[in-house]
């Protein structure tokens, strides 16, 4: 992870949406004559950055609950008070799917500005079956306008809903049996993602829903020990999932576990920063054991971060991962965690020209700097969608 493969003086040769060559420049002048031309010189070229984990549709706003957060009320606290993901439900539940679409297409513009070309997207916010679809059709309607690639999960299991109070295996029935055959019978989701945590869905519980996912061909992935020691990681291996996400308290059985299962940790360092945990996810043991590490934004309403560059910096200062460490995880990596790899994550022949040009002498800046944007331009599927920071 921390070797990165970087060509000075380099450039990239693309038609048809395609990467066809990549070599020193003078080569590439030689033998390629291009209707249009971009000038990088003095910049920095790489793969469009990869978001592996974002909760990207949703209704509404929760700034209010900042200050909670600030007195020290617990991310659990203010979900059993009906407030957190219950409030989202809400508000995503009301919301038109035209609504829903408009709000998420200008999101979808706000990641591309900042050097995204692919997110991973879930649902989540409906927990009822028509606002869990209305939830993934946005998701494959924008996917297919594009720019912006979205791949779509299933994650009907992100809480229990406020009519199933106490009655958490009626849902965890509801949701394998009734749900999820469903959602693969209209072809809306490549995974299914749960919400494993104590109090919440438990290990038995997430292993029922996300088997039967498998059984639909909805590939697992989960969100695991991210606020306790629950055995999340162990389950994701268990299962051969795609990816288990958060890990603050995954143990070093369970890393080793993924690491033997070939299951990616997806780490999203600015989960523990918006909920004030003070700890995050020990991403020096999971390279020390060898388990590949992804990165994602987390994007919710509860961490409502647009600009990707900041996670690359947050895995640096808060995770102590290298730059270039930080970069593999959010492109090549992150690309293997939502299973595009062999299409996506690295600037190679072959590969969709999905490249940022960031404004920055040397790609350490984008772990070094804090919240600025470098994006300058973002060429996406082999066309400019972003040029000085603004939409084509
Ligand atoms: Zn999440």
């Amino acid at each position: 992870m921390g070797r990165l493969d970087i060509l000075e003086d380099g450039a990239v040769a693309i038609s048809n949406g395609k990467i066809i060559s990549v070599a020193k420049s003078n080569a590439i002048l030689d033998n390629y004559d291009a209707p249009e031309r971009i000038d990088a010189t003095g910049k920095t070229v790489t793969p469009g950055l990869i978001d592996a984990h974002t909760h990207f549709v949703f209704a509404g706003s929760r700034e209010t609950e900042l200050e909670l957060k600030i007195q020290g009320m617990k991310y659990l606290e203010i979900l059993a008070k009906g407030g957190g993901i219950l409030r989202t439900v809400r508000d995503t539940r009301k919301a038109s799917k035209n609504e829903l679409l408009d709000v998420c297409r200008s999101r979808a513009h706000n990641l591309l500005k900042h050097g995204t070309t692919t997110i991973e997207a879930k649902s989540g916010y409906g927990l009822e079956l028509p606002t869990e679809i209305k939830s993934l059709e946005v998701i494959n309607s924008l996917n297919e306008e594009g720019p912006l690639s979205l791949t779509p999960t299933f994650l009907g299991a992100h809480a229990i809903p406020q009519e199933f109070e106490g009655k958490v295996a009626e849902y965890v029935s509801l949701v394998s049996e009734d749900w999820i055959p469903r959602i693969q019978q209209l072809r809306l989701a490549a995974f299914c993602d749960v919400f494993c945590e104590k109090g919440v869905f438990e290990i038995e519980d997430s292993k029922k829903i996300l088997l039967a996912g498998k059984a639909h061909g909805l590939m697992p992935r989960i969100h695991a020990d991210e606020l306790s020691p629950l055995g999340g990681a162990e389950l994701a291996s268990e299962l051969g999932a795609a990816s288990a996400d958060h890990l603050l308290y995954a143990s070093e059985v369970g890393m080793e576990r993924m690491k033997e299962a070939g299951v990616i940790a997806t780490l999203l360092p600015a989960a523990p920063l918006t909920l004030m945990l003070g700890k995050y996810a020990n991403a020096r043991k999971f390279i020390e054991i060898g388990v590949p590490l992804a990165l994602g934004s987390d994007l919710s309403p509860s961490c409502l971060l647009e600009n990707y560059q900041l996670v690359i910096a947050l895995a640096c200062y808060e995770m102590r991962m290298t730059p270039a460490e930080a970069f593999t995880a959010a492109t090549i990596n992150a690309a293997h965690s939502i299973k595009k790899a062999d299409r996506i994550g690295s600037i190679e022949r072959g590969k969709i020209a999905d490249i940022v040009i960031f404004d920055v002498s040397d790609y350490r800046f984008l772990g070094y700097q804090l919240g600025s944007n470098a994006a300058d331009v973002v060429i996406k599927n082999g066309k400019v969608a972003v040029r000085e920071g603004r939409l084509e």
